[in-house]
């Protein structure tokens, strides 16, 4: 009995990158002659010419399945979308511009049919990243590990195999919030790495300007963590102690050394800076829960579809 592998590729503006990617693919995947397979192509609401070649693609190879959205809704989103209409046995996740080598995919099939229903792949090294988004994402990588129970290993993406018993449990989570690589780690089941080296982009620029990376980052720590609520409970602790001995400090000075009691307006004024800031932060820190809570309130769908092609 044949295996079926499916292929999940986001598209976000990639016109330069799509025929390349598609060329690529479709040369390993060949390779793995016993499968048959499917490339599930997501247009996340590209607005150069990365729709029209999707479409030329579905009409040369039926292997080719096409979703459009709306709308940007992001990469996370995109990615969601074609694991919910993905029918492989197992299913690759895989960034289109060719920064996650399709060459590694056998490699990842092999250790699937050893037996792990997980293959994330781990970036030895990562070419053509600034040292500001290498150094931020090792950061907050290891950030993550410290504060979360889940284990997230460092230094992965979204690049891997998953097995379709693993799929069906990730695809009953609709939580809006969507941090795919820790929500896959929370399913479990057993799970492997393979080591990679991160490629140069192919062509075209990061779809992931700064603020997207710091969206991203922060629905990671806060979907998987509630260090920052317990954090802002310590900052709140620290300062009603440090309030407290300001407090104490200020009565002796009156009581027993009066010849040195100047007017402390500074110091008040200073304390009541530094306990406004501790509380204006953690009621920040709580906004961020509770935004989410209402985002994921409103039960909203989590994309729409535009046009889909090929699907059966
Ligand atoms: N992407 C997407 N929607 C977005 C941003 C990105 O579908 O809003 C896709 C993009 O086309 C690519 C993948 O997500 O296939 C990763 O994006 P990119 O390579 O720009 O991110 P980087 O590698 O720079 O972190
Ligand atoms: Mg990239």
């Amino acid at each position: 009995m044949s295996t079926v592998i499916s292929v999940v590729v986001p598209l976000y503006n990639e016109e330069l990158v799509i025929s390349e990617m598609y060329r690529r693919l479709k040369e390993v995947l060949d390779k793995c002659a016993s499968d048959r397979y499917e490339i599930i192509l997501i247009d996340d609401g590209s607005h150069d010419g990365t729709l029209n070649l999707a479409k030329d693609l579905c009409d040369q190879d039926a292997n080719v399945k096409l979703l459009s959205f709306s709308r940007n809704f992001g990469h996370q989103i995109a990615i969601t979308a074609g694991m919910d209409r993905a029918i492989g046995d197992a299913i690759v996740i895989i960034d289109a511009d060719l920064q996650d080598p399709p060459d590694v995919i056998p490699e990842m099939m092999e250790k699937w049919r050893n037996g792990y229903q997980v293959v994330y792949g781990i970036r030895l090294s990562r070419k053509g990243e600034s040292w500001f988004k290498r150094f931020t994402a090792a950061a907050f990588y290891r950030i993550l590990k410290k504060v979360t129970s889940v284990e997230i290993p460092v230094d992965t993406g979204d690049f891997r195999l998953i097995d379709k018993k693993v799929l069906r449990e990730f695809n009953q989570m609709r939580e809006q919030a969507r941090f795919v690589r820790g929500m896959v780690s929370w399913v479990g089941y057993r799970q492997g790495e393979i080591y990679y080296s991160r490629n140069e982009r192919w062509a075209g620029e990061t779809k992931y300007p700064f603020r997207k990376m710091l969206k991203f980052a922060i629905d990671g720590m806060l979907s998987f963590s509630h260090i920052p609520l317990k954090l802002s409970s310590a900052f709140g602790l620290l300062s009603a102690v440090f309030s407290f001995f300001m407090i104490a400090y200020g009565l002796i000075i009156k009581y027993f050394f009066p010849a040195h009691a100047i007017p402390g307006w500074a110091s008040l004024f200073s304390a009541i800076l530094f306990i406004g800031g501790v509380q204006l932060f953690c009621l920040g820190v709580i906004g961020e829960y509770i935004g989410r809570m209402y985002e994921e309130l409103k039960k909203r769908p989590l994309y729409i579809i535009n046009e889909e092609i090929n699907f059966k």
